[in-house]
């Protein structure tokens, strides 16, 4: 469809990037890069209201998102367009844009094409020698400038060498090495530090990929103290249990696991030496706060409240209560003992959801005049009904009068 469309303009359409290094290495890709030698905005606006879909454009970079209803991305791009003076002096576009366009990206793996116009469609095209990368598990830069010109890219190289266990070739390792002694990556803005961090800690088994970090010295981009090693190993594995468990027991929770693992990332960290990170990262004030609340309200949890023997369900419901569930996963991991985390399981199962059954407007029609006492007497009559006072709409009833 796409290529049909894109003849019926006089554009070319291929296919491009991550879609078909992810088809070759048969693993699932919901996002397809389509780049269109022509006007990008156009044929996605074309195609949008032709097939009912969503279209969103980005003029400023000729180009579009166009958004289907079960969830399947496509991004179209706008390959540069060349015209060659003739001397006839016909302007004529020059074949070798989509090439230009591929020259511009991080690894040969990533700069497969596939043809779609209805001629050509499903010729591989294969400028860089992508093929034979993939074939050979390789992770390899175009030129050697190319960490040079975007540092992001060495993050980039140790995600997709761990995530499909290629490895990053000698050359390419070499030019890496090279790129972080320069010091580079520190000249990198905060928020794309973050987000390269972000990715590589939203894969699948984010371990690997920082252990990798280690070797290339990359974690000291985020911080001089920040180290790979067995205790990091530890509690890496000890998140991704966590996480299973939590994704297992509460299948349709939203969690962004990726939270869990950044927060114990950086969980060793003086508060002094945490506030540079974040800072480092441009973490917007209001999250950093909430970063630092966390760490100090986990500490004390640990140190002081589980320490109790035998609390109440209610007082275990007021501890948990103000945390997220990538937060309570975080407490679970940085707990030593089977009975925090057992605890943790429990709220999380048994007392999260509970709600008293009468409501304000039933306090009203008992006669209770409004103001703070309501609060005071729904949170009473909470605890009760998690500490098994009350049961029912009745007991609640009795409890209140
Ligand atoms: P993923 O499966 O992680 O989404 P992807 O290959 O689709 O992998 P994206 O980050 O979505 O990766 O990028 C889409 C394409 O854009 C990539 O295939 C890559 O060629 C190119 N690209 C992305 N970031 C860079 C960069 N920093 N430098 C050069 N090319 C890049």
């Amino acid at each position: 469809d796409f290529g049909e469309l894109a003849e019926g303009l006089g554009y070319k359409a291929y296919a491009v990037g991550g879609f078909i290094r992810d088809l070759l290495l048969r693993r699932s890709n919901l996002d397809i890069d389509i780049v269109v030698e022509g006007d990008g905005i156009r044929f996605a606006r074309a195609f949008a209201e032709k097939y009912g879909v969503r279209a969103r454009c980005h003029k400023k970079f000729n180009t579009a998102v166009l958004i289907f209803p079960d969830g399947l991305k496509v991004d179209v791009a706008t390959a540069r367009l060349e015209y060659y003076q003739y001397p006839a002096a016909l302007p004529v576009v020059q074949f070798g844009s989509l090439k230009m366009d591929l020259y511009r990206r991080d690894f040969t793996i990533n700069t497969l094409a596939v043809a779609l116009n209805p001629e050509e469609f499903g010729e591989l095209i294969d400028f860089f020698g992508g093929q034979k990368d993939i074939k050979d598990k390789a992770v390899r830069v175009l030129h050697n400038l190319s960490f040079v010109e975007d540092p992001t890219r060495i993050l980039r190289a140790v995600r997709f060498e761990q995530r499909f266990s290629f490895k990053v070739g000698k050359q390419t390792a070499g030019l890496m090495r090279n790129t972080v002694k320069m010091g580079l990556l520190s000249k990198l803005g905060g928020h794309r530090l973050f987000h390269e961090l972000q990715q590589i800690l939203m894969e699948e088994d984010p371990l690997p990929a920082i252990r990798r970090m280690g070797e290339f010295e990359l974690l000291a981009a985020f911080h001089p103290s920040l180290r790979y090693d067995a205790h990091m190993q530890a509690l890496f594995a000890r998140v991704k249990e966590v996480i299973s468990w939590y994704e297992l027991s509460f299948l349709d929770e939203p969690l962004e696991s990726w939270w869990v693992y950044f927060l114990v990332l950086f969980s060793r960290l003086s508060r002094k030496e945490l506030k540079q990170v974040l800072d480092r990262l441009e973490i917007p004030l209001s999250r950093q706060e909430r970063i630092v609340w966390t760490y100090n309200r986990v500490d004390h949890l640990l140190g002081t409240f589980f320490r109790l023997p035998d609390p109440r369900p209610s007082d275990i419901y007021r501890a948990l209560q103000p945390f997220r569930p990538e937060e309570l996963l975080f407490l679970m991991v940085q707990a030593t003992c089977e009975d925090v985390r057992r605890i943790v399981s429990h709220y999380c199962h048994r007392y999260r959801h509970v709600q008293t059954e009468l409501k304000g407007r039933d306090l009203k029609a008992m006669g209770f005049p409004p103001g703070p006492l309501y609060s005071r007497i729904l949170n009473d009559l909470l605890d009760a009904r998690l500490n098994g006072q009350v049961r029912s709409r009745a007991e609640e009833l009795e409890f209140v009068k």
